[in-house]
């Protein structure tokens, strides 16, 4: 995270006069609209010359529904360009056929079966490992981690990249050394520790609600007050790091992305290239609609959208 209280946290680098070009990332979630309405009434400035929304293919009708929206005339003064990296759900599904595949922070599950003997490794004189005997396991062994996440490189961060450099001219030509495009971002001071610089010289990233200290509740507070509806969370239907109350909501007011999300899960239990054991979207590793998601484990669950530290899902 940076620093929030020196004056380049706010955006990576002194804003040049050498900017030809302001763009919003609009996730069409709750911090990236209001930055977005912001903006549109004068309340964050200069006026950004473009909003761009990268599409999953996957998002919730709710968040298209949204877009639509804020696409509609008189809404925002400056125009939305839509991209695309492909369509990340049957990206997943041809994964788990052993295609190639742009991988989510899905869940794997491994078990070693008691009895089973594995290695007992130590350093050699130089440092290398060995295998120096063996251990048998005493009971079954269940271990559960997270797939490698590529997929908001791949369907967010590029295919909006490509757009922004054909918008200034760069496409196909050299990259300038000195900024002349800033990209807007809807990080919320509550989610401060997603904020990352950029590592083009090219471009600066700005987080104008970081700016305002404004936490995601502001933003509802502030939609409010000018009677905008309140947007959905924006994300894939089957984006792992879903807390169980988002699942829940899913299951209790969306049958359908719920079915969907549901029908994926089981599709991609096993065959990607690369990866040992079973996957699953939800963290407790175990079928999305046999997951336990009652209240009673929020309180302690681990927020994992920090882990998406672009800020391009989930704003
Ligand atoms: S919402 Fe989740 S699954 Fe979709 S691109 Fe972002 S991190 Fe990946």
């Amino acid at each position: 995270m940076l620093d929030l209280l020196t004056p380049t946290a706010l955006s990576d680098a002194p804003v040049p006069d050498s900017i030809r070009l302001r763009v919003l990332s609009l996730g069409a979630g709750v911090q990236s609209t209001t930055l977005a309405l912001m903006a549109a009434h004068g309340e964050v400035g200069p006026m950004p010359d473009c909003a761009i929304f990268s599409d999953t293919g996957w998002e919730p009708k709710a968040v298209y529904d949204h877009l639509a929206w804020l696409m509609s005339p008189n809404v925002l003064p400056y125009p939305v360009h839509i991209v695309s990296g492909g369509n990340i759900r049957d990206d997943l599904i041809a994964g788990a056929q052993g295609a190639r595949w742009a991988s989510i922070p899905a869940f794997t599950r491994n078990v070693t079966r008691a009895g089973t003997a594995i290695p007992v490794l130590d350093e050699d004189d130089n440092g290398e490992l060995i295998v120096v005997g063996q251990r048998i396991v005493a009971t079954d062994r269940i271990d559960v981690g997270m797939i490698r996440r590529q997929c908001t490189k791949d369907y967010k961060i590029v295919p909006i990249r490509r757009k922004v450099r054909e918008l200034v001219g760069l496409a196909g030509r050299r990259s300038p050394r000195a900024p002349i495009v800033e990209q807007w971002i809807g990080i919320s001071l509550d989610e401060a520790i997603r904020m990352k610089p950029s590592f083009e010289d090219w471009q600066v990233n700005r987080w104008p609600l970081i700016e305002r200290r404004m936490t995601r509740h502001d933003c509802l507070r502030w939609l409010a007050r000018h009677d905008y509806p309140v947007p959905p969370k924006s994300a894939c239907i089957g984006c792992p790091f879903h807390s169980d109350a988002h699942w829940r909501r899913m299951r209790d007011s969306d049958a359908e992305a719920w079915a969907d999300a549901v029908l994926v899960d089981r599709a991609i239990r096993t065959g990607f290239r690369g990866i040992r054991g079973q996957v699953f979207l939800h963290r407790s590793a175990v079928p999305l609609d046999e997951a336990d998601l009652s209240n009673a484990g929020d309180h302690r669950q681990l927020d994992l959208w920090p882990n998406e530290c672009e800020g391009m899902c989930g704003v």
